[in-house]
């Protein structure tokens, strides 16, 4: 229903751009010469581009309402796929505008683009937006994107907002949405678009960081590579969240202020949030230098790993190393306890967190470990060996990607439907 609610929105959109484009548009599709038709498409790539854009912010925007239902990192994934589209689009634009012209003033393809950019306005400046756009969404692509640092892409995505905001002057200025009810529906949907952006990015987090004060209550060392962060601060009964979801943490120190994505990994207690963090990179070899009163920016909760998704009342839960964290607040909130089955692999048995805190649960556990004679490894035989009745179960999947796909692999070849299955992964 919501699915249908949200497509048809995209399309309500994508036919009222089609209706200004024609109305302000028709006279160069129907004129004699081919060069006109040829800027009429351009045009409509130009006006594409902006709507794809439009759309690329909404779905990193983490609008809660589209957020619950689909999951940020799915949204995350849309976003790239569409970068593909607006690629397309946006090298048209340029392209046939200045063949179209080159061919209507009856000069050749290098004189008219030498034309745009001296003697016509605004052209220069969407020219430089235009290599913003295109440069981001080069270092977008996959191959790319998996050669450079998180912090490089991250930053490479800031001008971009400089080159929408540029876009739009372009367009608002000159073309098919410059005058009459389509200048106004520009507007609007520029201003719903980047409205959206801000509320949800800057706003409601500032709003959560001011009510709450949020600050670091105390750094607890699990093992040797991992410790629990807990976060303090006024009105904690009322800040809310799914066992299972994950916040965007920035800690205002020193050398530390970049946002990180972390699960919660305790439920909801109403007086402190806890998040558990394994020394990986950069950032989190960190970790253990956070000081206690340290004020913290908390950007959630987000995400979709919770039960609210599950479909029987019957669980078995998958945790890999770290993976524990979104696992143990979600069995921690779960009331029969007799419902779940836990299955948690590390490499060494000195790696296994939180056995206490399973233990209190009082769901059944088994550890996968390289002790002898257990392994490490969970296979599907292992999960039919110690949870038989898992295909009539919702499987909650956290761990490595490569453990996670090869499990979710085969338990779908085993005949587990994917709505049973839910799984977190620990990169967008
Ligand atoms: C939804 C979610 C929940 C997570 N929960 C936990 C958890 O509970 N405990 C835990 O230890 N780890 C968790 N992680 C992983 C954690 O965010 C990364 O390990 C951490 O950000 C790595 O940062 P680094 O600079 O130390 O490592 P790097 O070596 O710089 O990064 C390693 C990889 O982590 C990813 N990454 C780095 N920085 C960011 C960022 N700012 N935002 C998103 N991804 C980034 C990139 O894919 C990068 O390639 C979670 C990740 C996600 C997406």
């Amino acid at each position: 229903m919501k699915k249908i609610f949200w497509n048809s929105i995209i399309i309500l959109n994508f036919y009222l751009i089609l209706y200004f484009w024609f109305s302000n548009s028709h006279y160069l599709i129907t004129g004699i010469n081919p060069g006109s038709f040829l800027i009429a498409l351009g045009r409509l790539a130009g006006l594409l581009s902006e709507f794809l854009i439009l759309i690329q912010l909404l779905l990193i925007s983490r609008f809660s309402f589209v957020e619950k239902e689909y999951g940020f990192d799915k949204l995350a994934d849309l976003h790239r796929k569409i970068g593909l589209f607006l690629g397309i689009f946006l090298i048209s634009h340029p392209l046939l505008l200045t063949f179209g012209y080159a061919k209507l003033n009856n000069i050749n393809f290098a004189k008219q683009f030498i034309t745009f950019q001296t003697g016509w306005s605004g052209v220069f400046t969407a020219t430089v937006a235009f290599l913003i756009i295109v440069i981001t969404a080069f270092i977008s692509t996959k191959a790319i994107r998996n050669k450079i640092k998180y912090e490089v892409w991250y930053f490479a995505h800031l001008p971009l907002y400089i080159a929408v905001a540029i876009a739009f002057g372009h367009q608002v200025n000159t073309g098919d949405m410059s005058q009459g009810g389509a200048i106004f529906y520009w507007y609007l949907i520029n201003l719903v678009a980047v409205g959206t952006l801000v509320a949800f990015r800057f706003i409601k987090p500032a709003y959560s960081f001011f009510k709450h004060s949020f600050v670091i209550e105390k750094i607890v060392k699990e093992n040797d590579n991992v410790y629990s962060i807990y976060i303090a601060g006024k009105k904690m009964e009322q800040y809310k969240f799914a066992s299972g979801q994950y916040a965007t943490l920035i800690f205002l120190q020193k050398n530390m202020w970049f946002h990180h994505p972390f699960s919660f990994s305790d439920s909801h207690n109403g007086e402190n949030l806890r998040f558990t963090v394994k020394s990986s990179g950069d950032f989190t070899s960190k970790i253990e230098n956070l000081k206690k009163g340290t004020r913290v920016w908390i950007d959630g909760p987000l995400g979709t790993f919770t039960l609210e998704k599950s479909i029987n009342k019957k669980y078995l839960f998958i945790a890999g190393g770290i993976g524990i964290t979104p696992i143990l607040s979600i069995m921690k909130s779960i009331e029969d306890k007799k419902s779940a089955i836990l299955l948690y692999s590390n490499k060494r048995k000195e790696e296994i967190i939180f056995q206490k805190e399973i233990a209190e649960s009082g769901i059944e556990t088994y550890y996968f470990n390289t002790d002898p004679g257990v392994g490490n490894r969970i296979n599907d035989q292992k999960i039919a060996k110690f949870c038989s009745d898992y295909k009539d179960r919702d499987i909650y999947l956290c761990g490595p990607i490569q453990m996670t796909s090869s499990l979710m692999q085969s338990i779908k070849n085993n005949g587990v439907s994917s709505e049973q299955i839910h799984f977190e992964k620990f990169n967008y």
